[in-house]
């Protein structure tokens, strides 16, 4: 499968609107064309500011893979990874990251560009973005600026 890869991202941002209530960044996990991990992010609903969608969906596929590594992997976000999931990504040796829009502004506790995080990984993890971005705004009620 060629990535960025537009039916998986279409089916990420409909899981994510139906699960979330559209308030939150949902992520895939896909390894070759298959989906092996869904998760959206549960901050709020677990008071723990580690568990956005993408370190969520990072835990649970690698729990369930006894393999904390995702070599062969794409990770697909509604929203460009922030600096904690970016490095997590990083671990884990992820292959590439496809990401909908560019909110880094919601995450601005920590302004570091994913983008440079990626530059200084020993790894090359490519990174795909904005991809189906007004789609992926759309899930948070959000319009382009
Ligand atoms: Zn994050």
């Amino acid at each position: 499968m060629k990535h960025p890869n537009e039916k998986i991202m279409r089916e990420l941002i409909d899981y994510t609107a139906k699960k979330s209530g559209r308030q939150r960044t949902g992520c895939f996990i896909v390894q070759s064309d298959r989906i092996i991990s869904k998760a959206i992010s549960t901050v709020e609903k677990y008071k723990d500011p580690t568990a956005h969608g993408e370190m969520n969906a990072v835990r649970k596929i690698c729990r369930k893979q006894r393999n904390y590594h995702l070599k062969d992997c794409w990770v697909y976000s509604t929203q460009i990874p922030c600096p904690m999931c970016t490095s997590a990504i990083v671990w884990a040796e992820a292959k590439g990251i496809v990401y909908g829009w560019d909110g880094r502004h919601t995450w601005g506790k920590l302004d570091i560009d994913p983008k440079t995080i990626l530059k200084k990984a020993r790894k090359n993890i490519e990174i795909f973005g904005p991809f189906l971005e007004d789609a992926c705004l759309k899930i948070r009620g959000y319009k382009k600026r």
